[in-house]
């Protein structure tokens, strides 16, 4: 599936249709250049799962978790792996934990150097900068 959005509200409206469709164990690995919705996107996808937490982007610390009280739906992790060196440390540093996680929605920006360790039905979401405000999002392996 490919959407291109002209607004940060039009990126919203996409989070909230994902939102529907997504169950938790899921795993999100977005793609894309910096400053191309990665950050935003995750944010409105957030809200729309209901979490009222701060959404920041996580660059200084590897992850960050939201949680919720909800038995079906506990936790988001929210997971920037831009200053892993090597693939190992997704082992290493217990990454690959989260991947795991049945209870919680995952959610992964700069996914590439975890990208033999994810899991094959990840959801792959790759956003191209094509002006100041329009954006192209292409969905993979969404059911
Ligand atoms: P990334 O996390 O990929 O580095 P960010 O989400 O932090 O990117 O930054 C994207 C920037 O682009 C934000 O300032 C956002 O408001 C802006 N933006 C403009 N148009 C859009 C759009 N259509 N969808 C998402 N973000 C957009
Ligand atoms: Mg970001």
């Amino acid at each position: 599936m490919e959407t291109i959005t002209n607004s940060p509200q039009e990126t919203d409206q996409l989070a909230r249709k994902i939102a529907e469709k997504i169950k938790p164990g899921d795993v999100l690995a977005l793609y894309g250049k910096l400053g191309a919705g990665k950050t935003t996107f995750t944010k409105f996808l957030v809200k729309s799962l209901g979490f009222e937490d701060r959404v920041q982007s996580p660059t200084f610390i590897v992850a960050r978790v939201y949680n919720k009280n909800s038995p079906s739906l506990a936790r988001v992790n929210h997971l920037d792996l831009y200053r892993l060196q090597e693939g190992k440390e997704v082992e290493d540093l217990g990454i690959k934990e989260y991947f795991d996680e049945l209870n919680s929605i995952t959610i992964i920006e700069w996914p590439e150097i975890a990208e033999n360790y994810l899991p094959r039905k990840t959801i792959k979401i790759r956003f191209t900068e094509l002006g100041e405000n329009k954006r192209k999002i292409s969905v993979q392996n969404l059911h």
